[in-house]
């Protein structure tokens, strides 16, 4: 057969020698660099009962913040959603009704909201696309799960809870960057926060 490129090279099948039939050599082969192994430092830990150190710029599972009030600050704009390059981020939104105040903090908010883990990766995107500091990536490792879809991840999973003591820190995110990002009174977004760090 003619070939487009000259790296084919044709496969002959060699013969075994003696030593190679008797396999034991083989054997004896693997058992040596098995044992070779019990003498040097591990290359694995006992997780969950030892974990490692996180690098300062680990991203990991996502968390819907509240305000100091315990409304929630996401409006629903859909920005994150638009930045997502893994399309990943899904949500409904909704009207707040008079009285709801204490749980959104826009008129308008996010009904549902949805994150696929199994689509994301966790590039920060939306952290970085959200003008109302809604949406942070966190230390948390994304837990496994036997089923597909027990990966998408609803409000249920992503918006922090309401007891302050129970809150997701978003300190580790907020680096010197950042903080300075938010002192820039020409960024419209900063007004709201007047270059305050987020706990
Ligand atoms: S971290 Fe990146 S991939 Fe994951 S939801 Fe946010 S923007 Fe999408
Ligand atoms: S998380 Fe932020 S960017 Fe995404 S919809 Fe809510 S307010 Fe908009």
């Amino acid at each position: 057969m003619l070939t487009l490129t000259n790296r084919s090279k044709v496969v002959v099948k060699k013969q075994m020698t003696f030593w190679e039939k008797l396999y034991i050599p083989a054997i004896l082969g693997g058992l040596r660099i098995t044992f070779s192994h019990f003498f040097k430092k591990k290359a694995t830990i006992s997780y969950p009962e030892v974990q490692r150190e996180f690098a300062p710029v680990y991203r990991g599972q996502h968390v819907l913040k509240r305000d100091e009030n315990g409304a929630e600050r996401c409006t629903s704009c859909g920005l994150c959603a638009v930045a997502c390059p893994a399309e990943a981020i899904t949500m409904t939104s909704a009207e707040r009704k008079p009285g709801e105040e204490n749980l959104y903090r826009e008129e308008k908010y996010a009904a549902t909201y949805e994150i696929n883990m199994l689509r994301c990766i966790f590039c920060g995107l939306c952290e970085e696309a959200c003008p109302k500091e809604a949406i942070f990536l966190t230390d948390r490792i994304v837990p496994s799960a036997d089923l597909r879809k027990n990966f998408v991840y609803g409000k249920n999973k992503l918006v922090e809870p309401i007891e302050k003591e129970k809150r997701i820190s978003v300190a580790r995110r907020q680096t010197e960057d950042v903080s300075e990002f938010k002192k820039q009174p020409n960024v419209a977004h900063n007004k709201l926060f007047e270059g305050k760090k987020l706990k």
